[in-house]
């Protein structure tokens, strides 16, 4: 196999905002060399070419905020019943076959928004399935995996484990110095960043409304995350929760939902990064929550959420604050379905190049990722998808399997159905796997 392969298409969306007819994209090993129309970019001698016909090139598409070792409606029937079925060890190949399940959507890069379970945080296994992919043992996207560190009580603590459930100790930490230590542990471990929450949420035994820590321990949060080089990811659901973040100058701000005109103007001013998780703010999703078995008091609460969280994303958009396309997959809806993420954002009023930026160029600066992925220029990783039609004309083309044509990481082909035999990196056929709570 020669090492430098061109890859040529009808049209190139590189992600910075240009548009390239006719390009030729030219690849050495893992990263692109050189862009450009065919009559600008010659096809080196002796290089492989892929031809992708009528195909759009793009960027791989970047999700910032996926649950991939949650009890996802793909592989169980019932959250609240998995989670009493599911160990953590079995649940890691869950979490793999998810994020192959999101890779062959053309999601060659993933960022994990982490996990507890009864045993502790979900950090460890997420870690495994990451350097796994990365050790080439197995196929699947580029992870980012954040580990949560949250106080007693917290949103983020009720949401995967009942209240009456047993803990073990340390699972949370509350103070500057156990949240420091905690910190401390979990990047130990091997997580890429942290996961806390400044607000409740919706879950059982918190309010979407309250405060979640003190300005003091998200300050140590922050200040020692960012002493190991590590991004702090913040759940935040109040104009409050804003303030907070904007003082303790987290990386990004997770979901959009209450604001008020004086905290998007500071969010803003800060240029954090805001990640919407609309998709798991609509009606579908509300409704998949409704037959997992979410009890009615939290249906109700979500449906209330609704209009403030798509009011929050036009306002935030106005007010010019940076946004990073994140689905908050969880329990629903099902994994691989990211790409619904970037219709809201048009049907809000971006324009689908702005809503494509947001799942590439601006998604890879998100998450720290800049420099090395996110666009189709020279010197970054050849993450290219070759998507049949156009989702400049429709964004949702993006959301069919059929029209992802291929995936390429790294320079490397995973996911071929341009071929007369298409190829995947799953083995199971969609459908033939088992919902192990339905037997
Ligand atoms: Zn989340």
């Amino acid at each position: 196999m020669s090492e430098t392969r061109v890859v040529r298409a009808a049209k190139l969306i590189d992600g910075t905002g240009q548009i390239i007819p006719g390009p030729h994209v030219i690849i050495k090993d893992k990263c692109i060399e050189q862009v450009g129309t065919a009559d600008d970019v010659a096809v080196p001698f002796g290089a492989e070419v892929i031809d992708v016909g009528d195909c759009t090139l793009m960027p791989g598409l970047i999700d910032t905020h996926v649950h991939l070792g949650a009890l996802n409606c793909t592989s169980f029937g019932t959250a609240r019943i998995a989670r009493f079925e599911i160990t953590p060890q079995l649940q890691s190949f869950y979490a793999l076959f998810h994020a192959q399940i999101c890779f062959e959507m053309g999601f060659t890069t993933m960022r994990d928004a982490g996990r507890g379970t009864p045993r502790g945080d979900f950090a460890e296994e997420m870690c495994a399935v990451r350097d796994a992919i990365n050790n080439g043992i197995i196929a699947g996207p580029r992870l980012l995996i954040l580990a949560e560190c949250v106080i007693t009580g917290a949103h983020l603590e009720l949401l995967t484990l009942p209240r009456a459930m047993h803990r073990v100790a340390g699972a949370t930490a509350d103070g500057p110095w156990e949240l420091r230590k905690k910190v401390r542990e979990l990047i130990r471990s091997g997580a890429d960043g942290i996961k806390t929450s400044v607000t409740g949420g919706v879950s059982l035994g918190t309010d979407p409304e309250v405060r979640n820590m003190t300005q003091e321990e998200l300050d140590a949060i922050t200040d020692e995350a960012h002493a190991f080089k590590k991004p702090v990811a913040v759940h935040c659901f109040t104009p409050e929760g804003l303030h907070m973040c904007v003082n303790a100058k987290v990386d990004t701000i997770e979901h959009m939902v209450y604001s008020d005109e004086e905290s998007i103007a500071r969010v803003s001013e800060s240029g954090i990064w805001v990640v919407p998780t609309l998709l798991n703010r609509t009606e579908y999703a509300i409704d998949q929550n409704a037959r997992q078995g979410l009890p009615p008091s939290l249906i109700e609460t979500q449906r209330a959420m609704l209009p403030h969280c798509f009011g929050t994303f036009r306002e935030m958009k106005a007010a010019g604050v940076r946004i990073a396309m994140g689905t908050d997959i969880h329990n629903v809806p099902e994994m691989g379905c990211a790409a619904r993420e970037l219709e809201i954002y048009v049907d809000e009023g971006m324009t689908p190049m702005q809503s494509i930026q947001t799942a590439t160029r601006d998604a890879a600066e998100a998450i720290g990722l800049g420099d090395s992925i996110g666009t189709i220029e020279p010197g970054k990783f050849a993450d290219i998808l070759a998507v049949r039609g156009d989702p400049l004309d429709d964004i949702k083309v993006l959301q069919e399997a059929d029209n992802i044509g291929m995936v390429m990481k790294e320079g490397a082909v995973y996911v071929d159905r341009l071929a007369p035999v298409p190829r995947t990196v799953r083995h199971p056929e969609p459908g033939v796997w088992r919902k192990i709570d339905r037997e």
